[in-house]
């Protein structure tokens, strides 16, 4: 039995997320944390979340966010902003350590980087410098206010945001001279738009109302533009309240060049180059990893404080005094409690080690996409339908990139010309990413966020009756209520369903999620057989139902059923969750010992940790059994199942020693060290 002497620190972070070697995000994380535990903190005790308004008091997140680098960390040093490259790993890190204490302030910190992004992923190069720059503080020697923004897609009822293709906001010309920039009048009327309060300037999605612009597209509009800019009603929030959010009426006169990404004049019709499904796509392809991660963070953040209100439980009475077990350990000295928090533990970890690979990921994906972008267009290939098809066409360059890729040691190097040769090769390499982020972001925002917000529940009921009062420890009641939110906002489940209905089908992640399959059954860790023969499973669901037809003769797997559908993506995601955690333990065993202050206790850390996984590769496994039993034989009572049911034996025969792990994980808990105070103040 292994001892977990400390819970897990920064050294321990870096290792599993995979940034040791990023000062410069270890210093975003510190910079994010202090404001987190300090004002953030401060604001939530002293009662700032009691109003929907938008106050003074909880104004001075904007200053701490600001004076701490927090504003200017999503732009490029030549916008003013500090860290070169793409930044999803730390937006997602930043999102991470504000949510530990509240949500709120982590949407706050994110809004004006959304509104930023239509800009960043699609805006011209004019654009670009222009908001980026006046959403920096001023430099030494300048004098301006820093400029906020705001996202403004979803609109008043029934249009409100989903089904992005109805728009209800529009776009005309209002005015276009000879040879002059044509003047366009727009209407948009916003619904729940967070940073109304303070925003400068929106980023609106609007459609046509003039056959003299074509189709819909993104445009900014200025709180100073000719016309109304009313910032609305507040919305009568009860979770999230350390962000400002309203319901504005805007109708302003702004010149075209504000269509993001500009436009085209064919045969006098204003043609927008990107429409504005293509601008979400774009942005919310990013901005949904962090919404995941911050009802993560709230998991991982409950267990110092559940485990000192435990211990302390019987404190100060007659029953028992120091040194006996009721006095030292309180609630501890029960099962259930112990275990129970093992669960809550191993669901946050999952969710921080799927949500970290897809913000890694995405900082990989980035230029990977641009370089894409700017190939097809060189190509005379542009517009979505084009590039599909040209896509395609690398498919099966692209699946033999996933098989040398996934190789053994001895067969990746007798091939490492041909992978050197397809790692080269822009459009094998984004097919490759965009495949497997096509289904970890979106199950990144569901599941975390869905399944976090469920979890979140079991922590407060650990609290007991403190649990549901204000001064729980940890702000636990407020967390839960601000997890719903986080499952909404960025698209609802519902959404990001349909999303993972279109991508898990597509044959580059099918072949991925083989290979995992492949190098789980290659490991001997424990729990990894369950979680290989649960992915093996889905793999043969997918394949059963794609093949399988209703009573009526109707195809069951087709995004119209999402009774079959949706179902089947909650399975996946509960399996590419639980692989995401065996790949940080593997990166914690292997560069643990690298690390002086981690190799210390790495024993007790690496036996915790491999047992987490375990726990968790049963849940997950049994919840993906379950969902995929009641689909094969609830839709296939006819149908030859016996390859399902020998699959579904293995899983189960495969948790062999899953309890046990839990009773060491659990054990564990009884002797972890806590610090002596709450990590950040009542
Ligand atoms: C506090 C707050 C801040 C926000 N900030 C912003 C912002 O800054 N900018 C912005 O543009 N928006 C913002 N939003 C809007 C947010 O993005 C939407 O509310 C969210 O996407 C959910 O959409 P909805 O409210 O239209 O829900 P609905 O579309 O009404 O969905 C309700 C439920 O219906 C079901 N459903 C919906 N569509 C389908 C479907 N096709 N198939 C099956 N089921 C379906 C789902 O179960 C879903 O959960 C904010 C919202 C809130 C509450």
């Amino acid at each position: 039995m292994y001892t977990l002497s400390t819970l897990p620190g920064d050294d321990v972070r870096q290792i599993m997320w995979r940034f040791s070697d990023r000062f410069d995000l270890q210093m975003v994380v510190q910079s994010a944390r202090q404001i987190a535990r300090g004002t953030v903190a401060t604001l939530v005790a002293e009662g700032a979340r009691h109003t929907h308004e938008w106050t003074e008091h909880k104004a001075q997140l904007l200053e701490a966010f600001d004076q701490s680098g927090l504003t200017s960390l999503f732009m490029d040093p030549h916008q003013g902003g500090f860290i070169e490259g793409p930044k999803n790993l730390a937006l997602a890190l930043v999102a991470f350590e504000l949510s530990w204490v509240d949500g709120g302030s982590a949407t706050c910190s994110l809004a004006s980087n959304l509104a930023l992004a239509p800009i960043h992923e699609k805006g011209t190069r004019e654009q670009r410098d222009f908001y980026m720059h006046r959403a920096t503080p001023p430099q030494p020697g300048e004098d301006r206010e820093i400029w906020r923004g705001a996202f403004a897609l979803t609109e008043p009822l029934p249009y409100v945001g989903v089904d992005t293709g109805v728009l209800v906001g529009k776009v005309r010309v209002d005015e276009w001279k000879d040879g002059a920039e044509p003047m366009l009048h727009v209407e948009k009327r916003g619904r729940f738009i967070t940073n109304m309060d303070f925003a400068h300037f929106v980023t609106a999605a609007v459609d046509s109302a003039d056959e003299r612009i074509q189709g819909s597209c993104m445009i900014t509009l200025q709180a100073d533009d000719p016309g109304s800019f009313d910032r609305g009603a507040p919305t009568l929030k009860m979770c999230h309240q350390l962000s400002s959010t309203r319901d504005p009426i805007i109708t302003v006169k702004v010149p075209a060049s504000r269509i993001i990404g500009g436009y085209e004049i064919k045969d006098g019709v204003i043609v927008p180059k990107y429409s504005h499904s293509e601008i979400i796509g774009a942005v919310f392809h990013r901005t949904r990893i962090p919404v995941g991660l911050m009802t993560t963070a709230k998991l991982l953040s409950a267990v110092e404080p559940v485990i000192r209100y435990q211990r302390s439980r019987f404190r100060g009475g007659d029953a028992s005094g120091p040194g006996s077990p009721k006095f030292e350990m309180g609630l501890q000295q029960k099962e259930d409690a112990q275990q129970r928090l093992v669960d809550i533990w191993a669901m946050g970890e999952a969710g921080a080690s799927l949500g970290f690979g897809a913000a890694r990921m995405a900082d990989a994906f980035d230029p990977v996409e641009k370089r894409k972008e700017a190939l097809l267009e060189e190509q005379g290939c542009t517009g979505p339908r084009k590039q599909m098809a040209a896509l395609k066409k690398k498919q099966a360059e692209t699946l033999e990139y996933v098989d040398l890729l996934f190789a053994d040691p001895a067969d990746k190097a007798a091939n490492q010309a041909r992978l050197d040769e397809l790692e080269a090769d822009t459009l094998v390499r984004f097919s490759y990413l965009d495949a497997v982020l096509g289904v970890t972001i979106p199950a990144t925002k569901v599941w975390n966020t869905g399944s976090g917000a469920n979890t979140l529940r079991e922590a407060i009921s650990l609290m007991g009756g403190y649990g549901i009062t204000e001064d729980c420890p940890g702000f636990l009641m407020y967390k839960w209520a601000d997890s719903q939110l986080e499952a909404t906002y960025e698209g609802p489940e519902a959404v990001q369903r349909m999303h993972l209905t279109v991508t898990m089908g597509n044959p580059v992640f099918l072949a991925v999620l083989g290979k995992w399959a492949d190098k789980l059954d290659a490991s001997d860790r424990p729990g990894a057989a369950a979680l290989d023969a649960a992915i093996r499973a889905w793999l043969w669901a997918y394949e059963f139902l794609d093949a399988a037809k209703d009573a009526e003769g109707k195809k069951l797997l087709h995004r119209k059923r999402q009774g079959v559908t949706f179902p089947l993506a909650d399975a996946l995601c509960w399996l590419v969750a639980a692989a995401s955690l065996f790949d940080d333990v593997d990166a914690l065993i292997e560069n643990g010992p690298m690390n002086p202050t981690v190799a210390e206790g790495l024993e007790g850390l690496v036996g915790f940790y491999t047992d987490l996984a375990f726990v968790q590769a049963a849940r997950a496994a049994g919840e993906a059994g379950r969902i995929l039993a009641e689909l094969v034989y609830g839709y296939g009572a006819q149908a030859d199942t016996s390859a399902f049911a020998a699959l579904r034996a293995e899983i189960d025969a495969n948790l062999a020693g899953a309890r046990l792990a839990k009773d060491r994980a659990g054990e564990a808990l009884t002797q972890v060290m806590i610090p002596e105070a709450l990590d950040y103040p009542m």
